[in-house]
């Protein structure tokens, strides 16, 4: 059975984007592909954190992934930090690969030139990501489009090693993308991301949503409710696709380019489109919040889960390597 593997950052709440760019995926192929989750802790350490905060966004991140649909039966769900493995492979990664490779990564461009000093974590973070996906021999990367020059480099780094160790070992994951690939924050400027603030937590109250949505950005072109807007230009329009039912999303487009509806009549639809998706959502993590213990015992299992295939590539690793 083909294998995927992917991650995501325990720094905030899963917001709307994480769930239509990777999770909504990752629900879909855990029925079909042997699949492995990872709230990857290691990585958000590479940003400001406080410890006890930390372990509360770590669990809480492993919650709202089950409410979401990630099934414990049908996938292994985990935290990165429990198994020691992911970086004891990076390290050997990281001697394979170039500075100069690590510093064109876009990410990096960005994090590093908002700050005054960057730590060596941050060039290396894709490194440690790499090493997560080929520690289970993934072949298969659901995530979004942000994530494909970092999937790239993966890619070159199995290849690097296999070439120089082990002809055919790793296999070169590729990504694999939802239709809704890019989600922008409701700014409508910038990537929706719990670093930029602009997000929309999949757990998010009803009325709290609707106060996003209510000023979010829509067609600027369309100033009056008489104008007729260009719903494919508009950050509102996107979000229907992804959580009106389609023949309602038609609706919509016809309704904003004659000027039937206004913006806020459209929005009322997406408010209510989006609380079809996340009731049961929500649902379910009251039931998880009720009984904290099940969601470490889940963690505990996946953990265990997933040392079991690790230790055996770290120990494939180490005598290819020469350190047996
Ligand atoms: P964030 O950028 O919010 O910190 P992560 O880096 O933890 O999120 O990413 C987790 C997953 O969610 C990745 O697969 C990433 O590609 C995806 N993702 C994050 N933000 C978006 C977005 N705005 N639209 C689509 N997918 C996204």
């Amino acid at each position: 059975m083909p294998r995927i593997f992917s991650g995501i950052q325990p720094s905030g709440e899963l917001h709307i984007g994480n769930y239509l760019g990777a999770v909504k995926n990752w629900v879909d192929l855990q029925h079909e592909m042997e699949t492995f989750i990872c709230v990857v802790d290691y990585h958000a350490i590479t940003q400001a954190f406080e410890p006890e905060e930390l372990r509360q966004r770590t669990h809480g991140m492993a919650l709202s992934l089950l409410a979401a649909g990630i099934d414990p039966e049908k996938a292994t769900l985990f935290v990165q930090s429990h198994v020691r493995e992911h970086t004891e492979l990076a390290w050997f990664f990281m001697t394979l690969t170039p500075v100069g490779e690590l510093e064109r990564q876009t990410q990096y461009k960005d994090k590093s030139a908002r700050m005054e000093s960057v730590a060596a974590g941050i060039l290396n973070y894709p490194v440690l990501q790499a090493a997560d996906i080929l520690l289970y021999h993934a072949d298969t990367v659901p995530v979004g489009e942000d994530q494909i020059q970092h999937l790239e480099l993966s890619r070159e780094i199995a290849r690097k090693w296999n070439a120089r160790f082990g002809e055919g070992y790793f296999p070169e994951p590729q990504a694999r993308l939802t239709p809704t690939r890019r989600i922008l924050g409701l700014d409508g400027q910038a990537k929706m991301s719990k670093s930029l603030g602009n997000t929309v937590a999949l757990l998010e109250p009803s009325a709290a949503i609707w106060d996003k949505l209510r000023p979010a950005m829509t067609d600027p072109a369309r100033v009056k409710k008489t104008d007729p807007g260009n719903p494919d230009i508009c950050n509102i329009f996107q979000l229907h696709k992804a959580f009106t039912p389609p023949d309602t999303v038609e609706q919509v487009a016809a309704q904003c380019r004659s000027a039937g509806w206004g913006c806020i009549d459209c929005k009322k639809v997406l408010h209510q489109g989006m609380e079809e998706v996340l009731t049961p959502i929500r649902t379910r993590a009251e039931a998880l919040q009720a009984t904290p213990k099940r969601v470490a015992e889940i963690l505990g299992d996946g953990a265990s889960r997933a040392r079991t295939v690790a230790q055996r590539t770290i120990a494939e690793v180490r005598q290819k390597m020469g350190f047996d």
